[in-house]
């Protein structure tokens, strides 16, 4: 069944004394009776402490990132199996920052789609068009293609583990959000995209998050639209009143 998910995104914020106090702030608050599957998403060097701390609450942990390989001279990257061995069992991939800034390529985030996988790890797969592409009016060409390109190679079991998440660039950390007319038809165009792919049943089954710009006072009227199953959250997971706000607006 499609689960109701809102994961926060905390980028490059939040040391580990941060990142203990705001984990024990939602600790405090998230619990089973909440609708919503919340993961949270630390950087690298506080993961370990965030699944220890989370250990026995209902509150999943995430990588934000990870290489493709299993071992090698890659100076600075983190494997599929050392995020498994600190709890780690979530990956954010093809963020937009990933593919903007660090050249992440379609091809490279498939490679690193495969690797999460086949270390039975669940995979955020983040895609979205830019401005330049809603204003041209070729939005749905472009998602069509990041989906293809990064994850219609996968086989139709794989699919239990693939979260996807439609991040319009134009509305990441912009304070402009996608309305949640324009979320629903590309959220029910993804579905339909998934669909003629891999039949109802998964289509039914994947859970779609909308990210971009989610606040408190924008969540709720997002998340009712049907095909919107959630969101991933960016500068609003960095407080603990504004996300678990978001989280209750489920
Ligand atoms: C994100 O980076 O995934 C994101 C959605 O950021 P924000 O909520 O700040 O737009």
């Amino acid at each position: 069944m499609r689960k109701k998910i809102v994961a926060g995104n905390w980028k490059m914020h939040k040391n580990a004394t941060q990142t203990a106090e705001l984990l024990n702030e939602l600790k405090a608050q998230v619990s089973t009776k909440n609708n919503a599957q919340v993961i949270v998403a630390p950087t690298f060097v506080n993961l370990a402490l965030a699944t220890s701390l989370l250990e026995g609450t209902s509150i999943q942990v995430s990588a934000q990132n990870m290489h493709q390989a299993a071992s090698g001279a890659y100076t600075g990257e983190i494997t599929a199996d050392m995020l498994k061995s600190v709890g780690v069992n979530t990956v954010i991939l093809g963020h937009s920052e990933r593919r903007a800034i660090f050249h992440e390529t379609d091809a490279l985030i498939a490679s690193k789609v495969d690797a999460a996988l086949q270390n039975d790890m669940t995979v955020i797969f983040c895609f979205g068009e830019e401005l330049k592409d809603r204003q041209s009016k070729n939005h749905f060409n472009i998602v069509e293609n990041q989906l293809k390109d990064g994850l219609f190679h996968l086989q139709a079991k794989d699919w239990e583990k693939i979260v996807l998440a439609y991040e319009p660039v134009w509305a990441i950390g912009t304070g402009e959000t996608a309305s949640p007319e324009q979320a629903q038809e590309m959220h029910e165009f993804i579905r339909e995209t998934v669909r003629k792919a891999y039949g109802s049943d998964i289509a039914e089954d994947v859970s779609i998050l909308y990210g971009g710009s989610v606040k408190p006072d924008n969540a709720k009227e997002i998340f009712s639209k049907p095909d919107v199953d959630g969101g991933l959250i960016g500068g609003a997971a960095l407080n603990s009143k504004d996300f678990l706000a978001i989280v209750n607006a489920i």
